[in-house]
């Protein structure tokens, strides 16, 4: 029999489950705590439940966990970054970031992505396969049991497309935020996507109160198909309305990712395309400088740019934050570390 992998079931789906097992609802309370607020390792650490009852949910259940391969921290600022392996030998990598206002985790949402960004090491060896959601949870668990320090935000930003999983994202976002697990407040996660405009205003009409986070990186549909090909999918002007369409359904304002390459869109009429889609819809802008990948050639502007960058978007009134570096000396860049070690496997093999 395949097991039920236990830790991506709802409160609901469990009690269910325990009942048809003839055991009483608030079982599935008891377990439900052990793994979402206490992150059991095992179900022999459940010590509220009978032996017997541990032995059936064994037979019956898998309780997904990672092994963690490797973990580094950077020495400027603490950001700790861990390898992870998937049972099946997949690897996926996670961030955890110290801000004043609390630990912040970066999660990933697929072993590999399919987007195929010109700039981005996640794509470089393709899609693996999708997350389950108890294996985007276990992330921030691992990470929360080997700090010893509770996670206050997440992002779901690390390697792979979210909305290209989305089944699974959904319950992920419900199980994380929802009572009686980690409970964190929906207004303090944030889920990242290249563009897939059918599923933004899919996930508009669950009217969730986490932020949306759209990676743009160009303000025409000419350059965004140089640098992300799902642009030539979804164009600017759909993928626009879908985020003004979130905007309205959950009253939560969406934040376009840009990500400064130089000579590529960091020139002064793409900051005034930007300040004008920006401004239109009331957006967030959120600049990042490009961390440079060896294997993708673009190369950063300097400071300088990136400065004046921000304040030709500050001139139009535009609410921009650059985001600070961290962990740069650590393979920051997204899917740099998963990469780093396939790549070495390859060449011992
Ligand atoms: N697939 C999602 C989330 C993962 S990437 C998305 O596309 O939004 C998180 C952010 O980092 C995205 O804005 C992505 O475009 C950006 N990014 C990827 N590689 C980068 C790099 N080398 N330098 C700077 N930003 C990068």
């Amino acid at each position: 029999m395949l097991k039920t992998d236990i830790k991506s079931l709802t409160i609901e789906e469990l009690k269910t489950q325990l009942q048809e097992m003839g055991e009483k609802p608030f079982r599935a309370t008891q377990i439900y705590a052990w793994l979402h607020e206490k992150q059991a390792e095992s179900f022999a650490q459940m010590s509220n439940l009978s032996m017997a009852l541990r032995q059936r949910l064994e037979e019956r259940y898998a309780l997904v966990s990672l092994e963690a391969v490797r973990m580094q921290e950077s020495a400027t600022d603490k950001t700790q970054k861990y390898l992870f392996r998937l049972a099946d030998g997949n690897l996926i990598e996670s961030v955890r970031m110290c801000y004043h206002h609390g630990n912040s985790v970066c999660i990933s949402s697929q072993a590999g992505c399919r987007m195929g960004c010109r700039f981005c090491a996640s794509t470089l060896d393709g899609l693996a396969r999708n997350l389950t959601p108890s294996e985007m949870l276990e992330q921030v668990y691992a990470i929360t049991r080997h700090t010893g320090q509770r996670v206050s935000h997440v992002v779901v930003m690390g390697t792979g497309e979210p909305l290209d999983n989305y089944d699974s994202l959904l319950r992920f976002l419900l199980l994380l935020t929802g009572e009686g697990g980690l409970h964190i407040s929906q207004r303090n996660v944030t889920v990242s996507t290249c563009g897939i405009a059918p599923n933004i205003c899919r996930l508009a009409r669950e009217r969730l109160q986490i932020t949306l986070a759209l990676s743009l990186h160009a303000v025409t549909d000419q350059k965004r198909r140089t640098l992300m090909p799902i642009a030539a999918k979804y164009p600017l002007e759909e993928v626009l309305a879908a985020c003004e369409y979130y905007q309205e359904e959950t009253g939560r304002r969406v934040t376009l990712e840009y990500s400064l390459i130089e000579g590529v869109n960091d020139r002064d009429e793409d900051a005034a395309g930007l300040a004008a889609i920006a401004g239109k819809a009331g957006f967030h802008v959120n600049l990042i400088s490009l961390n440079p990948v060896s294997e993708r050639g673009f190369v950063p502007p300097g400071r300088a740019r990136v400065e004046a960058f921000q304040n030709k978007l500050e001139k139009n009134r535009i609410n921009v934050t650059i985001r600070r570096e961290m962990g740069r000396d650590i393979d920051g860049a997204c899917g740099q570390l998963r990469y780093g070690h396939i790549k070495e496997k390859k060449q011992e093999a």
